[in-house]
């Protein structure tokens, strides 16, 4: 079962070295959920061949524009592709005000609804759950309200194993017990333990997204064990004062909260238009935190 993360852009404030506003894509199970829509971001949907339709959920952190830019020119194109299924938005409560000013005109003539979601910033929460997914709120320390976001695979049934069905001849109004875990007693009162009738299930990942925000430990008992992190690194370590002061991190941060989540792998992005070349990014974080990897554009990340 597929649960990736794809990079569109992965720049900070400015533009710069081709380099493109932050957005990136959560695949779970071919479901398509985006984060952050930076100004642009459409074009990268299309340079990576990414299926616009397939996106039904779409989180915005905070309302600094290179986050969410890019989303009044999505809404618009999915008028015009005629989409049809809902679109769930989640965001700050002034985001949907934004969209009225830009399009309230027509948003009730849209030929898909567009389903808003608002995010408190004071406390975390759950804003989607499913039988295999769940997406959290994750409280950030930024200069205006933020959050970062958690999804979490659930754990699913055991995996029942076919030729065991035909073996006891299981009825199948048991199935859904075993596969729960249960025992099976056959006809003659014998008990076939689970563990004969089943296979452990896959076991549930998780992928946390971090951006933007000053070294945040508050967030830390949240997220530990998190097997992907994302993490911004605006700055290097150097720039350690700029860096809090903008309420931004830096790569030892983005490094050090990995390892404090124990995390196995760390994604650093929203690099600050000062840096051309990022190798000595990367290299800065693996020195604090080993598997740390730069979020280069069109590259996808399993989880
Ligand atoms: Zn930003
Ligand atoms: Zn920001």
């Amino acid at each position: 079962m597929k649960f990736s993360v794809k990079i569109l852009g992965s720049s900070g404030a400015l533009p710069a070295y081709n380099r493109h506003p932050t957005s990136l894509i959560v695949n779970q199970n071919e479901r398509l959920f985006m984060i952050d829509c930076g100004e642009g971001t459409q074009m990268r949907l299309n340079d990576f061949k990414v299926k616009k339709g397939k996106i039904n959920h779409i989180f915005i952190s905070h309302l600094h524009g290179d986050h969410y830019f890019g989303l009044l020119g999505l809404i618009t194109s999915y008028t015009l592709l005629n989409r049809s299924t809902d679109l769930h938005l989640y965001g700050p409560p002034q985001l949907d005000e934004i969209i009225d000013v830009h399009i309230g005109i027509w948003r009730n003539e849209m030929p898909y609804k567009l389903i808003f979601h608002p995010i408190n910033a004071d406390e975390p929460s759950i804003l989607f759950e499913d039988d295999e997914l769940i997406v959290e709120s994750i409280i950030l320390n930024h200069r205006i309200d933020t959050t970062g976001f958690v999804f979490k695979e659930k754990l699913l049934p055991r995996k029942m194993i076919k030729e065991k069905i035909v073996e006891y001849n299981i009825p199948y109004t048991v199935i859904n017990d075993i596969k729960a875990g249960a025992d099976f007693i056959d006809a003659d009162n014998n008990t076939i333990p689970n563990a004969e009738l089943t296979n452990d299930p896959k076991e549930p990942k998780s992928f946390a997204y971090c951006s933007d925000t000053a070294y945040n430990p508050s967030m830390f008992d949240q997220l530990q064990n998190v097997n992907l992190l994302y993490h911004e690194a605006t700055f290097m370590e150097d720039q350690e004062e700029l860096a809090a002061k903008k309420y931004h991190s830096t790569t030892k941060q983005a490094a050090l909260t990995a390892k404090s989540i124990n995390a196995q792998k760390l994604i650093i992005g929203h690099f600050s238009a000062k840096y051309k070349d990022l190798d000595p990014l990367a290299q800065e974080a693996k020195k604090y935190f080993p598997e740390s990897y730069l979020a280069i554009e069109g590259q996808e990340f399993e989880v």
